[in-house]
């Protein structure tokens, strides 16, 4: 058994010892699945990761465990068959996936924002023939929206034209091409405000939800999917460019309509959401210094993984209290910063993994290139001006004492 703080102590810690992250606030259906997705992790996407980070496309048996599981309908209301979970516990789920396999949960983790959507749209025969399917894991829908943050004329246009809109441009990223068979596209009318629209990737397989809704001269525009691209990481994502010319949506497929402000207002209160991939990330780095602690007796990596298996736990208790404090003031000043703490730890800690496995850690076979890969693509996942900023102001001077909130003073 490891010993210090890389050895299980108490129920709080995994089969490694590594603290686990949880849910303070978990009722027992999410204590349930916060548990099967720890069993997930380490019986299906574990043992798999590197087989899924090297193959053509996404794990499709990795995504039936997850729908099996019920892990595809947590962020999706329960009268259509999801666990509309907490987000808490939305954010324990995905660091548990994380740290097992990366490609197989950054790619789930686009499915639950644009469901989301569309269960919370206004059009009840778009949710009920959709969400069940969607809450079931047995329909993916992936999203394209991170290009509305650039600055500068909108890479992807919605005109409006009588009975919907008409989409031109381009979607940079589209992830899951071909394992979902919808997306959520975010886009930019005439009058800079965004509109949100659900288009399925082949019309054909919803005739009931076009019934009537043909665009008036009869043309329904086209889109082209570039080839998937070549990535240095995540490069199993399936994630394609998109080319849309004169794509016609119908009204009726509108979700909602939005506009920069309120896409920065989102992105600053969401801006912890963004450390479960990275702080997953560094726990599967963390678990592996542990098993090397135990394979190679070198004093210097057991070192490194007690320094890391305690920086982790700093770190997740750091988030959950700025979770808990996100009406404070000085909130997203310590919340961004954050973030960026939880990004640079994922690539220190796998950094170390790197280190601590020596040659071996290059061979595509091992855990550890795939980590620090991992870490470097959670660097810019998501990643808005200010995350960025932050992100490069750590680079140049790394600190974690002064993000640890003040004790609670009693009265
Ligand atoms: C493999 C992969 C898969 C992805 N999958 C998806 C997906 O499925 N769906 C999706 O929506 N997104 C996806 N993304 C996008 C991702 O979430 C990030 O948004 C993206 O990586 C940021 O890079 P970018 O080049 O698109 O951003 P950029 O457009 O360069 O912007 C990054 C940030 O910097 C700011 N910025 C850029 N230029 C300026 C400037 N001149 N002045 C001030 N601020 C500026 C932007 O506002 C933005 O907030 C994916 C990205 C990758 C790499």
């Amino acid at each position: 058994m490891a010993s210090g703080s890389c050895g299980p102590t108490d129920n709080t810690e995994d089969a490694v010892g590594l603290p686990i992250p949880e849910s303070a606030h978990a009722n027992p259906e999410e204590e349930q699945l916060i548990a099967k997705a720890r069993q997930i992790a380490e019986e299906v996407l574990l043992p798999n990761a590197e087989r899924s980070d090297q193959a053509e496309g996404p794990n499709r048996e990795n995504f039936r465990a997850l729908a099996e599981a019920g892990l595809l309908g947590i962020a999706l209301p329960k009268e259509y068959g999801g666990s509309n979970v907490s987000g808490e516990t939305q954010r324990a789920i995905t660091e548990i996936l994380a740290s097992a396999c990366g490609v197989t949960t950054f790619v789930q983790a686009q499915h639950h924002g644009p469901s989301r959507m569309i269960a919370n749209g206004p059009n009840p025969a778009l949710k009920e023939r959709l969400v069940p399917e969607l809450a079931a894991g047995r329909m993916l829908c992936g999203v394209s929206f991170a290009h509305l943050r650039r600055p500068g004329p909108p890479v992807l246009r919605a005109e409006p034209v009588p009975g919907g809109y008409r989409l031109y441009g381009t979607a940079p990223w589209v992830t899951g091409w071909g394992l979902m068979n919808q997306v959520v596209f975010g886009a930019t009318l005439p009058d800079e405000r965004f509109v949100y629209v659900w288009v399925p990737a082949h019309r054909e397989e919803f005739p009931e939800l076009f019934e009537g809704l043909t665009p008036p001269d009869g043309d329904w525009g086209r889109y082209q999917a570039s080839p998937p691209l070549r990535l240095c990481a995540m490069n199993a994502s399936a994630t394609v460019t998109l080319t849309l010319e004169g794509l016609f949506v119908p009204e009726a497929h509108r979700l909602q309509f939005s506009d920069r402000e309120t896409l920065r207002c989102n992105d600053r209160k969401g801006v912890l959401g963004g450390t479960a991939l990275p702080m997953g990330c560094a726990a599967g780095a963390v678990r592996l210094l542990c098993s090397l602690a135990e394979k190679r007796p070198i004093p210097a990596i057991r070192q490194s993984a007690e320094h890391f298996t305690q920086e982790l736990a700093r770190t997740r208790r750091a988030i959950a209290e700025w979770n808990a404090r996100n009406n404070e003031p000085d909130f997203f000043e310590k919340a961004v910063r954050l973030r960026a703490h939880a990004i640079r730890l994922a690539v220190r800690a796998a950094h170390a993994a790197v280190a601590a496995s020596s040659g071996a850690a290059n061979l595509l076979s091992n855990p550890a290139q795939r980590l620090f890969r991992e870490a470097m693509f959670y660097t810019v996942q998501a990643q808005t001006q200010e995350v960025m900023a932050a992100t490069l102001q750590l680079l140049e001077e790394e600190t974690l004492e002064d993000l640890l909130p003040p004790p609670e003073t009693s009265a």
